[in-house]
């Protein structure tokens, strides 16, 4: 017999009525499985939860995972209701009864072990296992959330820990699509990605999955399916690049607008500035993305910009301020008004010309680039942020998505 492992998103079990149809959409898949259910809360509701603990800001890890992870209890409890009263033998299980083992970095915690034997012992006596997503157990006994976002994840893990053929995600959207619909109305679902171009979409500005959900299904060899729990449709399936029959030059456009960018201008121009500059921001945990740097025409004194997350912009120009003595820079700019637009690919791997149709386009707009970072599928580009929309729909025009 075959275990499928199906998760469902905040906004597939926000009320009950959703969750009566989560019901019978698992009822109808059981005919030859067992089924795993993996559960967000409902939508908004970790947001609630976090800003009520906003209030006793400090360094109460335990409380926060405890606090945050509740949300999950609610909804795994009221579907396995739903099933039982559609005569489905179902058990509600939080991840400390699987368990489901983390380390010890609250908030964002790994996952270290689940034991498939306790799984498949529960499968003996149910059909459905409805599992709260988002969070394990620590080896001291506390539970720990997996990181927002993080039930994906959760449903990866169980799928690749009892080898399920496919992990399905089911959320309000149909797929991943060649840009943000909302932006683009052209915009179409994508038949199947690799897990690289997934990750790329990811992390520059796409929301559909969390990203440590795709690095562990690639880890994995494990097929994710993205599709929508409101009709019956094929969704976006996420597969190993072997699989792909043609590589797309460009697959999708995404965007950002949470970047923030920073200059400081007039630093000395000599080697282990930038260490100093960086190694400040890494001890300061602040993730930096695009790099640019260019010599001042004096020869002497140089320029540097990168780019930042926008939470990070106050504590950045703290930290930067502070070492004002150190790094004897001139002036120090930081600007929230930018975007960041990729495109993404597998096929740009072997085609030659693709940052420059991008670079073209953007010109043709009149919309000047800041920054531009690479990787061997992927173009960012730096933008003013009143151009966004534009470039983005130029873009996926160009590329013909
Ligand atoms: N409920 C958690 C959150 O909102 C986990 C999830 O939905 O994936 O971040
Ligand atoms: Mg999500």
């Amino acid at each position: 017999m075959n275990t499928i492992v199906m998760k469902f998103g905040g906004t597939s079990v926000a009320g009950t009525e959703k969750l009566k149809n989560i019901a019978n959409i698992v009822k109808n898949h059981l005919s030859n499985n067992k089924i795993i259910v993996v559960l967000s809360a409902m939508a908004g509701e970790t947001n609630k939860l976090q800003s009520y603990l906003d209030e006793f800001r400090s360094q109460n890890s335990i409380e926060s995972d405890l606090v945050l992870t509740s949300g999950e209890q609610v909804t795994i409890g009221l579907l396995s209701a739903a099933l039982k009263n559609l005569g489905v033998k179902s058990i509600p299980l939080l991840g400390w009864q699987v368990p489901l083992i983390t380390d010890e970095n609250y908030e964002n915690a790994k996952i270290l072990k689940i034991d498939k034997k306790r799984i498949e012992d529960y499968l003996i006596d149910n059909d459905v296992i409805v599992l709260a997503g988002f969070q394990g157990i620590n080896l001291n006994g506390k539970i720990t959330s997996l990181g927002r976002g993080g039930s994906d994840t959760t449903a990866v893990a169980i799928a690749s820990a009892i080898e399920a053929e496919r992990c399905d995600i089911y959320t309000d959207v149909e797929g991943v699509f060649t840009t943000d619909p909302n932006i683009e109305k052209n915009a179409k679902k994508i038949s199947k990605l690799s897990y690289e171009e997934m990750l790329e979409m990811a992390s520059t500005g796409a929301k559909v999955l969390h990203t440590r959900s795709v690095e562990l299904a690639m880890k994995n060899n494990l097929t994710l399916q993205v599709l929508s729990s409101l009709t019956k449709k094929t969704g976006t399936f996420i597969v190993n690049e072997k699989q792909l029959i043609e590589k797309e030059i460009v697959s999708g456009v995404s965007y950002s607008r949470s970047e923030a960018k920073v200059t400081i201008s007039g630093i000395l121009d000599k080697p282990g500035i930038s260490a100093k500059i960086f190694g400040l921001m890494s001890e300061n945990n602040i993730n930096v993305d695009m790099i640019v740097q260019n010599i001042s025409q004096d020869g002497v004194s140089a320029n540097i910009t990168f780019t930042i997350n926008q939470k990070d912009h106050d504590l950045t120009k703290l930290v930067i301020e502070n070492s004002q003595n150190i790094l004897s820079y001139k002036s120090l700019l930081l600007d929230k008004n930018v975007a960041k637009v990729s495109v993404i690919g597998m096929g740009m791997m072997s085609q030659a010309g693709v940052a420059e149709k991008m670079f073209k386009t953007l010109a043709k707009n009149s919309i000047n680039i800041l920054a531009i970072s690479t990787s061997e599928i992927k173009i960012s580009v730096l933008i003013d942020e009143k151009h966004a929309n534009i470039a983005v729909k130029s873009l996926h025009e160009v590329y013909n998505l």
